[in-house]
């Protein structure tokens, strides 16, 4: 796994960006995020060692933009230079999350197609606002990769009128991080995993987020138990598909137990979010 970030940076837009961990990480720098600029790791790709291999190994998943949006029109300029290099590191597949879906129409290059094949290009929602906004667009858009990010999960959601579409491989559901987290209730997660078993389509709980509500508690879960907590729910669902290329994780079959988390108000400094 590799990690590549072209720039940094990035314009809120919506709702799920209102704690975005880009800004809570500039902020601790002095660091104004609203500055985007191309990084000094842009051409990380292309970088040989110095026996002339490329520093990413063929065959890596590199994540792609995590501190930015890679369709930010504050990068337009420098996006062009990406895809081809994109393009030319066939060899690795690139992992790419955005809220801007609606921008891919402008921005694709010349030769995108119906995508590039190494691109997984995953549309993220995080109320069903957003949802009715940027999945038909998601849906109706030349990607080959297709998965929905649910997260921060900020409310219940229907997607069932998109998971009826083959093109989706996978949703993956996970509540908010940091300080000011808001809560992710664990009743949504587990609609959305009941539409996914519906509709076939493959499902993964990834974290709990920071405040986790589960049968009426809140929780407040440290970043370093966020992933475990999720993999104890057990609850992804990984249904064999024919098409199926992704590695996906294994869920662990332990049941969330209470006394696993923390509740709020046992944490020193922390205020109870209790309901
Ligand atoms: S789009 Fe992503 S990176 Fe940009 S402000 Fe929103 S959450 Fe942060």
């Amino acid at each position: 796994m590799a990690q590549w970030n072209p720039w940094h940076g990035c314009t809120k837009i919506s709702e799920g960006c209102r704690n975005c961990y880009v800004y809570r990480i500039d902020s601790r720098h002095g660091r104004d995020s609203r500055e985007v600029c191309r990084t000094g790791d842009f051409d990380l790709p292309l970088r040989r060692r110095r026996d002339g291999r490329y520093k990413i190994a063929s065959g890596e998943t590199v994540y792609t933009c995590f501190s930015s949006d890679f369709l930010l029109d504050a990068a337009d300029e420098w996006r062009p230079e990406a895809w081809k290099m994109i393009r030319r590191r066939s060899d690795l597949h690139f992992f790419i999350i955005t809220k801007r879906i609606d921008r891919l129409a402008q921005v694709a290059p010349a030769d995108w197609g119906d995508g590039y094949p190494n691109v997984t290009l995953c549309c993220t929602v995080e109320n069903q606002d957003r949802a009715d906004y940027r999945l038909p667009l998601y849906l109706a858009a030349p990607v080959r990769r297709k998965i929905i990010v649910c997260e921060p999960l900020l409310g219940a959601l229907n997607l069932a009128p998109y998971l009826a579409y083959p093109a989706i491989m996978q949703v993956i559901a996970g509540g908010e991080s940091g300080p000011h987290a808001r809560p992710c209730r664990y009743e949504w997660v587990l609609d959305l995993r009941r539409q996914c078993v519906e509709a076939g389509v493959p499902f993964v709980f990834k974290q709990t987020g920071a405040c986790f509500v589960k049968e009426g508690r809140t929780y407040a879960v440290p970043r370093s138990e966020q992933h475990a907590q999720a993999r104890k729910a057990g609850i992804d669902y990984l249904p064999v598909r024919a098409d199926d290329e992704m590695p996906y994780r294994t869920g662990s079959t332990l049941p969330i137990l209470p006394d696993t988390l923390f509740p709020a108000d046992t944490l020193p400094g922390t205020p109870s979010r209790k309901k």
